[in-house]
C-alpha cells in the first residue's frame, strides 16, 4: 500500500493517507506531551516501542473478538490501520485509583477500587478534556445510545483481557485510555494501546512502568518502555 499525504498530526502520532480509501498508516512518534501538553519532551524510541507494544496488544484482541482498527504492522514505526470516523470521547477505565482520580476525590494514590470506574472525556484540548457523562455524549450527538452501549461493552471486556494480560508477565493493569470509530456503520477500537496511554506497576514492587516516570521526572522512561515490550513479546 502506498503511503500518501498527511492528513492528521497528533501529539504522539501521524496519519497519512494511502492508496486505499478505507485505510491510513499510522507513524509513531518519539514526542511525549503531559498535562495537556504543557509539559513536552522527547522519549528516545518511544514511537518503535508503542508501535511493537499497540501491535501486539492489538492482535492479542482481535484474536478474543474485540473488533479493532489494526490490519498489520509496516515496519519499525508504522502500521496499518482502518480509517474511522474518530468517537470524540477518551474512554478511561480504572481499577486502581491514580492520577486524576486522586487529584479529583482526595484519594490515595494505589487504593483498589472494588469494581472498575468508567469515565468518559470529551476530547477537547482547549477545554482539557473535561470528564463528561454519557447524558453529555447522547445530548450533544457525540455517539448514540446504541454506539455508546457498544463502547462501555467492549471497553469492560478489554479491561478483562488485558489485566489478564499484563498479570502473566508481572504488570498491574491500573488504569487505561481507550478511542473508538466508526468504521462501516460498526464501531471499532482505534488509536494505540501502550505505556502512553496505560499505567502499569510492577507486581510486588509497584514501579511505574508507563508515562508517569516522564511525567514526574522520575528518569529511566526510555528502559520502562522497552522492558514492557520485552515482557509483552514473551
Ligand atoms: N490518558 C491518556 N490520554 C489522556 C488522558 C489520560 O492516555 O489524554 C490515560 C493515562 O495515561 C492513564 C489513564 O488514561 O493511564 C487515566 O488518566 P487520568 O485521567 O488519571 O489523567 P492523568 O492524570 O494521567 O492526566
Amino acid at each position: 500500500m502506498e503511503k500518501g499525504k498527511q492528513i492528521y498530526e497528533g501529539k504522539a502520532k501521524i496519519l497519512y493517507e494511502t492508496d486505499s480509501p478505507d485505510y491510513l498508516i499510522q507513524y509513531f512518534k518519539d514526542d511525549a506531551t503531559a498535562f495537556n501538553a504543557k509539559k513536552r519532551g522527547t522519549i528516545q524510541d518511544k514511537g518503535i516501542f508503542n508501535n511493537k507494544i499497540s501491535t501486539k496488544i492489538f492482535e492479542y484482541l482481535e484474536a478474543e473478538g474485540i473488533p479493532t482498527h489494526y490490519e498489520k504492522t509496516l515496519n519499525d514505526r508504522e502500521m496499518l490501520v482502518k480509517r474511522v470516523e474518530i468517537v470524540p470521547i477518551e474512554v478511561i477505565i480504572r481499577n486502581v485509583a491514580a492520577g486524576s482520580l486522586c487529584r479529583l476525590l482526595k484519594l490515595e494514590e494505589g487504593l483498589k477500587l472494588s469494581e472498575p470506574i468508567l469515565d468518559f472525556c470529551y476530547k477537547k484540548d482547549e477545554l482539557d478534556d473535561p470528564l463528561v457523562s454519557e447524558y453529555h455524549v447522547r445530548a450533544l450527538g457525540w455517539a448514540t445510545d446504541e454506539e455508546i452501549q457498544e463502547i462501555k461493552k467492549y471497553t469492560f471486556k478489554v479491561n478483562e483481557l488485558m489485566t489478564k494480560f499484563f498479570l502473566a508477565v508481572n504488570l498491574d493493569l491500573i488504569d487505561f485510555k481507550l478511542e473508538f470509530g466508526r468504521f462501516k456503520g460498526k464501531i471499532i477500537l482505534a488509536d494505540e494501546m501502550s505505556p502512553d496511554t496505560c499505567r502499569l506497576w510492577e507486581v510486588g514492587t509497584g514501579k511505574k512502568m508507563d508515562k508517569d516516570r516522564f511525567r514526574r521526572d522520575m528518569g529511566n522512561v526510555e528502559e520502562a518502555y522497552q522492558e514492557v515490550l520485552s515482557r509483552v513479546s514473551k
